[in-house]
């Protein structure tokens, strides 16, 4: 397996954050640049090298290139657009813990991502006042050991894998010592935007814990899913960890079945069943991204049609206050 050539720290460091540099780096239009400067001062560029080699040069409509290229549409703030689009601000129980579901609780691990997807829904998250890193875990701890309801952990972000193995094994084999903890759940994106990070360690790491691990990846189209994916995902894969993938529904992107279609193919042949399909959340500088509820529907019976039902994935929207995400 080719465990790291050029490590993910320095892919990640190397990646490219200056909107310049990236128009360049694609052969596109000039005349982008001021309205991605603009929309990168608010929300910065963030693409590692290895993601960008996935992007067709000088195509300004690419399905990869939309999902992180700053854009003038980010600067205007649509009626429905909220800050907390989700209400992640009062679901807060401690520095870094989100409960909203019965049996689980989220652990902001790490503000940082190795990407920045233009329509995600913490960019403005209030992430100094909300982590629990930096040696801030733990608050974090002390709270999922009194809550003896909770079952589940979910690391998330950020992105929990921008986290060093060190780190990690840190935070892991702490919540190992919780005795009512028993899933630990990771949220990630970078098995698919950096599949270098996928170490041997890391899937040591993973299946050795007391907890039983699943690795919930970010992938919203096809294109995404390249050789390097697939062997990390493989890595993880032999190592027994199981394997879902959510994705969000994004005009331009992925609001075709025949795209969503041959993704849930494409990642079921990479080890990975199809979880979540996500109705955009409503973050400041997202709605071009939307897509109608009804459309999004229509999209979902024709994959229903096309795909055996373990390859459908589930249509959600989040709305805070409530139980579980509602199915569509
Ligand atoms: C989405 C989410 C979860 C996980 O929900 P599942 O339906 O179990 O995937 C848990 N906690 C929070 C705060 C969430 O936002
Ligand atoms: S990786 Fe996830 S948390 Fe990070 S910017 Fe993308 S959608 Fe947001």
């Amino acid at each position: 397996m080719p465990w790291q050539a050029y490590d993910w720290q320095h892919q990640l460091a190397d990646a490219i954050r200056d909107p310049d540099r990236l128009l360049a780096a694609l052969g596109l239009n000039p005349a982008l640049l001021p309205a991605a400067r603009a929309a990168a001062a608010r929300f910065p560029l963030l693409v590692p090298a290895s993601y960008l080699a996935r992007i067709r040069p000088g195509r300004v409509d690419d399905p990869l290139l939309r999902q992180i290229l700053p854009l003038g549409a980010e600067l205007s703030v649509g009626p429905n657009e909220r800050v907390d689009p989700v209400g992640d601000l009062t679901a807060r129980q401690a520095p870094g813990v989100l409960s909203k579901y019965r049996g689980r609780a989220l652990l902001i691990a790490t503000p940082a991502c190795a990407i920045h997807c233009r329509y995600c829904f913490r960019r403005d998250f209030p992430y100094r006042e909300n982590q629990a890193g930096r040696g801030r875990w733990q608050a974090a701890l002390d709270w999922l050991g009194t809550h003896t309801d909770v079952s589940e952990v979910i690391l998330s972000g950020g992105d929990p894998l921008t986290l060093d193995d060190h780190r990690l094994a840190e935070l892991i084999d702490a919540l190992g010592q919780i005795p009512h903890l028993r899933r630990l759940r990771l949220h990630t994106r970078l098995p698919v935007v950096i599949p270098d990070r996928v170490t041997e360690a890391l899937a040591v790491q993973l299946s050795t814990s007391r907890l039983s691990a699943v690795v919930v990846i970010h992938a919203n189209h096809p294109a995404e899913i390249n050789t390097e994916v697939r062997n990390a995902l493989a890595g993880l894969k032999t190592a027994g960890i199981p394997l879902l993938n959510q994705s969000v529904l994004l005009a331009g992107i992925n609001d075709a079945a025949e795209t969503l279609a041959l993704l849930s193919e494409t990642l079921f042949e990479a080890g990975v069943l199809p979880y979540y399909l996500h109705q955009l959340d409503p973050a400041v500088g997202t709605d071009h991204f939307a897509v109608s509820d009804d459309r999004a529907r229509d999209i979902l019976g024709e994959l229903r049609a096309r795909l055996p039902g373990y390859l459908v994935p589930r249509l959600v929207r989040e709305l805070p206050g409530e139980t579980a995400k509602r199915p569509l």
